[in-house]
């Protein structure tokens, strides 16, 4: 698993994107929940559970381009560096996270995958 994991969140990250941007995040206005209504800057739609409303209204289009551009932001720090295999360098023998230097992946790109991980993509998804 060496580019797996960044290639496969990318992926993740693009589809909420343009699921995002579909839903015109790109400045219709925000989603708000009122009660039993979820406004969506164009229009309402009412009948939800009040916690539903609220749990929706979260996901406003514009939030959710907002949460993937800082992903991908933490995901450009966490670069892999790939071991070198120099035996006058021991301590670059080992694939690991330029950031951080933890054993690749690191437990952040883990962290960050982690709510994929029943994806059928999942890198070493059974
Ligand atoms: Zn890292």
């Amino acid at each position: 698993m060496s580019q797996d994991l960044v290639t496969f969140l990318n992926a993740r990250l693009d589809e909420e994107a343009d699921l995002a941007r579909r839903c015109d995040g790109d400045g219709s206005g925000e989603w708000a929940a009122q009660g039993h209504t979820v406004d969506f800057g164009q229009g309402e739609l009412a009948g939800f559970h009040p916690a539903v409303a609220l749990h929706v209204a979260l996901y406003d289009p514009a939030r959710v381009l907002r949460e993937v551009e800082a992903k991908r932001r933490v995901l450009a720090r966490h670069e892999f560096s790939p071991a070198i295999g120099d035996p006058e360098l021991p301590w670059d023998n080992r694939d690991d996270c330029q950031y951080d230097g933890e054993p690749w992946p690191c437990d952040d790109l883990l962290d960050l995958a982690s709510p994929y991980i029943d994806h059928p993509d999942y890198p070493g998804h059974p």
